[in-house]
């Protein structure tokens, strides 16, 4: 059933709460990479614009100790906040008690308020993990605070925290509407069309480093595509249970019947690697070279597709209509072993009227380095939340907001 939307919601004098992703990387208090926050601006821009209070939420790491509130406290994501409004957003340094409740009493039509870090709320309590492990009590303070609930953190979708799943279950209660985000909006949107109605041809292209990691992606996607190209670490297991040689390359041999059951439930949907880019080590200034077939030397080890598998990956790809991605097909990081994964982004850049998806840390990581985010069409934001939606998983967060 299709979801509430912010936009669905009348913001106008309402105190709105948005649970967002600021997980942002901080190194001494500097924020390293905004791109977490600037990917809420639509949905927060749109509830200052429509004459909304708004109080944002969002956790910031892991909090294990008081020590390590000095380094995950979300004052600077604030004032990187308000640099990108350009509007004062307000920090409070708590996010329950007096403090916060005058803040946000104070508030007028179109002001911002970032209280402090949720997880704060896992120490120095007697329920322990009051955030993480969602606290029914939390999460019916933090709605109490506001009129709405809008939930814009995609990234932490596959998690029942008390900032997400916890206010939404007590807005719910209480009768108030539980709506989605922009953000939100399109990553259900975009991953939830391709894993639930994909338009064919539909092509899955799978890396990174396990199998096991995979596995449960495989086996959703098996039915759903008509082909699934797998490169990277992960492919020398499949062709290891095929019972090629693999030299030294990255091998699960506890995976091995897992892989032939995969292979044999696939037919001949499952593409592997027929040629390789192969290293004496795992190191860019190792001595390389690309294998003639897909049989790998004993002392030598795969750490990129060659080229005639970019050839049958590009040949298999053509006519796509949606293809979901998700990690690299080599060792990307090292500039010898890049080329597989940069030539298969490229090819998607390069495909007519399709819809593209990249999801999972490691590929967005890969397409933004190799400078061909922009040519694709969605880029989730949510690292281990599109993997489990990837495998077929109702996510948490997602399924506590209000149908329309
Ligand atoms: P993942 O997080 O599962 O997407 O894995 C990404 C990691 O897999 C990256 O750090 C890559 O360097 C690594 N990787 C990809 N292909 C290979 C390979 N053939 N051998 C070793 N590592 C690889």
């Amino acid at each position: 059933m299709a979801k509430l939307i912010v936009s669905d919601v009348d913001v106008q004098d309402k105190k709105v709460l948005m649970r967002a992703d600021f997980n942002v990387p901080v190194k001494n208090n500097e924020i390293t990479n905004d791109n977490r926050i600037v990917a809420a601006l639509p949905t927060i821009k749109y509830i200052i614009e429509h004459h909304g209070k708004l109080i944002l939420l969002s956790h910031l790491g892991r909090v294990k100790s008081d020590a390590d509130k000095k380094e995950l406290t979300l004052k600077p994501v604030a004032e990187r906040l308000s640099e990108l409004l350009n509007q004062d957003v307000k920090f409070v340094s708590v996010n329950e008690g007096s403090e916060l409740e005058s803040a946000i009493a104070a508030m007028n039509d179109g002001d911002v308020i970032l209280m402090e870090n949720t997880r704060f709320q896992d120490i120095d309590n007697d329920f322990g993990k009051r955030e993480s492990k969602n606290d029914p009590k939390l999460g019916e303070y933090w709605a109490s605070l506001g009129d709405v609930f809008v939930n814009d953190a995609f990234g932490t979708a596959h998690r029942s925290h008390a900032s997400n799943v916890g206010i939404a279950s007590a807005m719910k209660a209480a009768g108030k509407p539980v709506a989605a985000g922009f953000l939100m909006e399109k990553e259900i949107k975009f991953l939830g069309n391709a894993v639930e109605n994909p338009v064919h041809p539909f092509v899955t292209i799978l890396g990174g480093a396990k199998v096991s990691d995979k596995i449960a992606v495989i086996d959703n996607l098996i039915p759903k595509s008509d082909h699934i190209l797998i490169g990277g670490g992960m492919a020398y297991t499949f062709l290891a249970a095929q019972g090629h040689k693999i030299g030294t390359s990255l091998f699960e041999e506890d995976r091995v019947p897992m892989a032939k059951e995969l292979l044999e439930k696939a037919g001949d949907k499952i593409v592997l690697p027929v040629d390789h880019v192969v290293a004496s080590e795992f190191s860019n200034d190792a001595n390389h070279e690309v294998t003639d077939g897909v049989d790998i030397p004993d002392n030598m080890m795969a750490l990129d597709i060659g080229p005639k598998t970019i050839k049958l990956f590009e040949e298999t790809l053509k006519g796509a209509k949606t293809v979901v991605w998700n990690g690299p097909m080599g060792a990307f990081e090292m500039s010898n072993f890049a080329n597989g994964t940069l030539q298969v982004g490229k090819a998607l850049g390069e495909l007519d009227g399709a819809t593209t998806i990249v999801g999972g840390g490691d590929s967005t990581a890969a397409v933004q380095q190799l400078g061909i985010a922009d040519q694709l069409t969605h880029i989730s934001t949510g690292g281990g939340a599109s993997l489990e939606y990837l495998e077929g998983k109702e996510l948490p967060g997602i399924a506590s907001i209000s149908d329309k």
